[in-house]
């Protein structure tokens, strides 16, 4: 069964994102020899490198879906997708970014719309974030925009129609804060330490719109995750000054071009750098992808086990879920003690490789595998992070447990008992970020709900179904939101074709109406 989009779709005109590819391309040089993030060292796990594909092959692989009546299509064509060009520089040591950020905005709807409401994660810091410009096309100043909290809204004179295309300019500048948590906040992996200068949600970006509830954006929150990603293309030049031998991980794989390093993603959800100059390299190639691990030396010996979850989870996900899609994946040790994931590359929290006994009974290997699968419960299936956050997490938590039966059946069992039962876990899963507040511990509470008793839920779900029937429920659920914002109806709705809701007599103790 096909779903209806959760979210407004466009038809699809890829032909426009050719173009801009190979028009960055073309102006960047893609002729010279692909290579990887520079690194001081480049430690092969197993077997050779394989050959990395360039941007200009990928970009000959994008499919250009072709309308029933061509020849009666308007001679524009409209992208799918919102696309990002940026342009970077980073004064690594001087924690300053300068950022020329343009935006391809495709009509997210039927009805016209007379405002564009962005969100800028970065001015969540105080005096992080300074606007020097913001220009329709090149050159014709935005009048009346408002920047207040996350949210930069923009006026629009003219109705904006369905069907047309707007192009958004941004100069702006990022004083990189200085990565520790906040008072009253969860850490975040945004800013820099010592070692480590971390890009994550940092450029103003286009939410979702829905036609019920307009544009998407909620906010910050003391825990949890609150922004929601529509898929994105991304076209992203980077330049480091002031930091030599610097060491980048990125959500994709880089392309070379004498001082700048350029990368292009696909129906990405966003694009996230972590960078230092203190970084060993893992590599190594998973069905066509290749992961990568960045470690800081001492922390070999935790960082190769990680990084092995990381390339084993990779290829159990894509048999159980459907195939991984991006050109890497990129395991960091976050040099704070916090995991998070984005596209194309998650944190490993700094205190799980401490704590790493050279056993799979660790944390560090358990949230390897949880981070791994948010690749496809975040990445591929996105959701809305802040009202239903059990749709990545309970997946993600559940997935431990896949990795522990398929590579450690017999510490399945610790995995429940350390994990899980520990916690005691109760409660209703299907709660936003923001319900917890009657609870003293808070943070406590949204994780035991969201994460363990969702693991819970998808294991007595399985149970119903029968093992066999609930990896075809799975992987359609992931291939037919590929790519969409997916909803807790969303995935009733798929799960309705394959049992009787109301024969899971069970099911209220996990949900509210
Ligand atoms: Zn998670």
């Amino acid at each position: 069964m096909r779903p209806k989009p959760s979210f407004t779709q466009k038809s699809v005109y890829l032909l426009g994102i050719l173009t801009l590819v190979q028009v960055l391309l073309i102006g960047c040089g893609s002729e010279k020899t692909p290579t990887i993030p520079t690194s001081t060292s480049i430690i092969v796990v197993n077997g050779s490198p394989q050959t990395q594909l360039t941007p200009t092959e990928r970009a000959s692989q994008i499919t250009v879906s072709p309308t029933p009546d061509d020849e009666e299509q308007p001679a524009e064509l409209i992208p799918e997708n919102i696309q990002y060009q940026i342009f970077v520089i980073l004064d690594y040591y001087n924690h300053q970014v300068f950022v020329e950020e343009k935006v391809l905005l495709p009509h997210p709807t039927q009805v016209p719309l007379r405002e564009i409401l962005m969100v800028v994660p970065p001015n969540d810091w105080l005096n992080v974030f300074t606007i020097q410009s913001i220009n329709w096309q090149e050159d014709i100043p935005v009048e009346g925009y408002s920047l207040d909290g996350v949210r930069l809204t923009i006026p629009l004179e003219q109705p904006w129609l369905p069907g047309e295309v707007k192009e958004l300019s941004i100069k702006y500048k990022l004083a990189l804060p200085n990565l520790k948590p906040r008072p009253g906040y969860g850490p975040s992996p945004f800013g820099y330490t010592e070692r480590q200068t971390n890009l994550v949600d940092w450029y103003p970006m286009v939410p979702p719109y829905q036609d019920d509830r307009g544009w998407i954006v909620h906010d910050p929150w003391i825990f949890g995750e609150y922004l929601v990603y529509p898929a994105a293309n991304f076209q992203i030049s980077l330049e480091l000054i002031n930091g030599p031998d610097l060491v980048v991980a990125a959500s994709s794989i880089a392309v070379k071009d004498e001082n700048r390093q350029l990368y292009t993603l696909e129906q990405g959800r966003n694009f996230v750098f972590s960078i230092s100059p203190d970084y060993q390299v893992l590599e190594q190639e998973v069905n066509g992808a290749t992961a990568y691990g960045y470690v800081f030396t001492p922390y070999l010996i935790p960082g190769k086990a990680a990084f092995n979850t990381t390339v084993e989870a990779l290829t159990l996900f894509s048999k159980y879920f459907g195939p991984y899609n991006q050109p890497s994946l990129s395991m960091v040790q976050a040099d704070f003690d916090h995991g998070m994931e984005y596209e194309g590359l998650y944190f490993q929290s700094r205190g799980f490789f401490d704590l790493y006994n050279g056993s799979e009974q660790s944390y560090l290997i358990s949230i390897a595998a949880h981070e791994t699968a948010h690749q496809w419960w975040y990445g591929q299936v996105a959701n809305d992070q802040a009202l239903e956050p059990w749709l990545d997490e309970s997946f993600c938590t559940f997935s431990e447990l896949l990795y522990y039966e398929n590579f450690y059946p017999d510490s399945a069992s610790w995995w429940w008992a350390t994990r899980v039962n520990y916690y005691q876990p109760y409660g209703v899963i299907n709660r936003s970020i923001y319900d917890f507040g009657e609870f003293t511990d808070q943070y406590l509470e949204y994780r035991n709900a969201t994460y363990l008793q969702g693991a819970k839920f998808l294991d007595k779900l399985r149970s119903s179904l029968g093992e066999d029937r609930f990896r075809l429920f799975i992987k359609e659920y992931a291939i037919d939101y590929s790519n969409q914002i997916s909803t807790g109806e969303d995935f009733f709705s798929t799960l309705s074709t394959y049992l009787d809701l109301d024969s899971l007599t069970w099911l209220p103790e996990y949900f509210k109406e």
